[in-house]
């Protein structure tokens, strides 16, 4: 699968990054001088999703807000068939069902999720609806998919033949266990920041391959699998939700960089809450990637083969994670 050859195309962010202000417009009246910054927006995502990330950095380049910006970029893995992680095409439950989550978070700290929601592909801008157009931050099951058709979106079948043969060849051994490896967690999470400097963040996926019916990982729970703080920054996870979850990693995150972490030392402290708790080399694998309000980045994972990728002024770069194993 070709988001799975992490080709690190580059180093650019090694040392992180400062996005410095622009000086958009001046006045020339000078009594009544106005100066308008406009910050360099940049894209952050898990996984090798360079299509994605190149939508979502051209419509912030355009001027449009970091939240619509994410769920743009996200909207085209959702709808790919070929990736089998998220939207339309992502792997069912064991039962063959596929059931997708997804939630988002603007830079006003507002917020909205689905959780296992069946036949509507983009759930992220389900999400974002549900948090615009309702009183609530959650809707699931039959009730969150009552609201996507209220709303116009059509309903799909969601399992494509490739998932559909995949899930039979699993159902020969059936095998309980949920599937831990690299291979099965590729949530796509997304953080953009706008040209007003704004952070919003989205996280879509469609969970663990074969998991139980009604399961709901880390990527749809504000705090877990998405937090953004306009005025620390933002993180994102990918990874055995259950693992996520007992850690809160993604407020942990940035509750750490507002104590004054950068985005890569709270990353490895969040991998390190959940690796204290293990004896010995866990078997499953947890990513995490995150930024802070100077534009500088950060990313961790348990093991080898997580990469991000990061869009700015039209540089779109795949890059290999650090990991702890
Ligand atoms: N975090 C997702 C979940 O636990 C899985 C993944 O990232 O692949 O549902």
């Amino acid at each position: 699968m070709r988001r799975k050859t992490f080709i690190q195309q580059g180093s650019l962010l090694a040392s992180g990054m400062l996005i410095s202000p622009v000086l958009l417009n001046k006045k020339k009246n000078a009594t009544s001088k106005k100066i308008m910054a406009s910050f360099t927006p940049y894209v952050l995502s898990t996984w090798n999703v360079p299509r994605a990330n190149e939508i979502a950095g051209a419509a912030l380049d355009r001027g449009i807000n970091a939240l619509e910006a994410a769920v743009s970029g996200v909207a085209f893995e959702e709808s790919n068939l070929l990736n089998t992680t998220v939207g339309n095409g992502g792997a069912p439950d064991r039962d063959g069902e596929v059931t997708l989550d997804a939630c988002v978070m603007n830079h006003k700290g507002d917020c909205g999720a689905v959780l296992a929601v069946q036949n509507i592909t983009h759930v992220a801008a389900l999400a974002k609806d549900v948090m615009e157009k309702t009183p609530h931050v959650i809707l699931a099951g039959e009730g969150a998919k009552k609201f996507a058709l209220s709303q116009g979106y059509t309903p799909e079948d969601l399992l494509s033949p490739q998932s559909k043969k995949a899930w039979k060849k699993w159902l020969e051994k059936g095998n309980y266990q949920p599937e831990i490896n690299v291979e099965n967690h590729d949530t796509i999470g997304m953080l953009c920041s706008d040209q007003n400097g704004h952070l919003s963040g989205v996280c879509t996926t469609s969970g663990l391959a074969y998991k139980m019916k009604g399961r709901v990982g880390d990527s749809p729970i504000i705090g877990s699998g998405l937090f953004i703080d306009n005025n620390i920054g933002g993180a994102v996870a990918t990874g055995l939700g259950e693992e996520v979850i007992k850690t809160v990693g993604s407020f942990l995150i940035v509750e750490l960089m507002r104590q004054g972490k950068s985005p890569q030392e709270a990353c490895e402290e969040a991998i390190g809450r959940i690796i204290e708790k293990q004896s010995g080399k866990p078997d499953f694998h947890v990513a995490y990637i995150a930024t802070n309000k100077k534009g500088e980045i950060g990313s961790y994972s348990i093991h080898q083969g997580f990469s991000y990728s990061f869009y700015k002024k039209n540089i779109n770069q795949n890059i290999i994670s650090k990991s702890i194993y």
